[in-house]
């Protein structure tokens, strides 16, 4: 029997660690959390609306809710290649508030920038600068267009049926899922739109318009 290297024994021990948990408390209006992870900057098929925003700290959830995240992307990777999706906000390290947005303190949120298509009609990367916000100023006219771009509403609903599927998988839901109310019926028209019927669309107008981003709390069950 060959001796074990200190190599191969501290692979063992982190192979053999339990998975870092993650502990919410209260709600998505207010609430925190422990243990939480930051998304990765980038995947195969999707990127963060901001590398800085991701360096201040903004981009953490519940270790449940990066596998579901994850999850999804990986599906859609291989369902839709050619699409690629952009992540915006999530939550802090610790949770809390995080200005300007009324939600987001336990882990449970995530905003996803709208995918988007250029006048040949292929997927193209959302425009995200310092200047617009990375992507937040962003105003699309009520048909989800801005100049050449249009908002891709098939990736939309591919992309919330897929974190449907991955949700509950993992025995998690969504709890609710906020768009600018005159997009909806696009999204559910499409044919993955089929299978968001009961997914649960905020019905009154939020207090910003969602155009440029559609936010999804995800039903995780968290400490009081
Ligand atoms: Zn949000």
């Amino acid at each position: 029997m060959r001796p074990f290297s200190v190599g191969a024994m501290l692979a063992a021990t982190i192979l053999c660690a339990p998975a870092l948990a993650s502990t919410c408390f209260g709600s998505s209006a207010s609430g925190r959390i422990e243990g939480a992870v930051a998304l990765p900057l980038a995947g195969a098929n999707f990127a963060a609306y901001s590398e800085l925003g991701r360096k201040l700290g903004r981009t953490y959830v519940h270790a449940q809710v990066r596998d579901v995240v994850l999850g999804a992307y990986s599906a859609l990777s291989r369902s839709t290649p050619d699409v690629q999706y952009v992540y915006g906000e999530t939550g802090l390290r610790t949770g809390g508030p995080m200005p300007p947005h009324r939600t987001h303190e336990n882990g449970t949120s995530v905003d996803f920038m709208v995918p988007v298509r250029g006048r040949d009609r292929k997927p193209t990367p959302l425009p995200r600068i310092a200047h617009n916000h990375y992507g937040y100023d962003l105003e699309f006219d009520d048909a989800g267009k801005l100049a050449d771009l249009h908002i891709d509403f098939a990736a939309i609903a591919a992309h919330l049926a897929q974190l449907d599927l991955a949700a509950r998988r993992r025995g998690l839901g969504i709890a609710r899922v906020i768009l600018a109310p005159e997009y909806i019926p696009r999204v559910l028209a499409t044919p993955a739109g089929q299978r968001l019927k009961s997914l649960p669309f905020m019905k009154t107008r939020p207090w910003v318009r969602h155009d440029e981003h559609y936010h999804v709390d995800f039903a995780v069950t968290c400490a009081t």
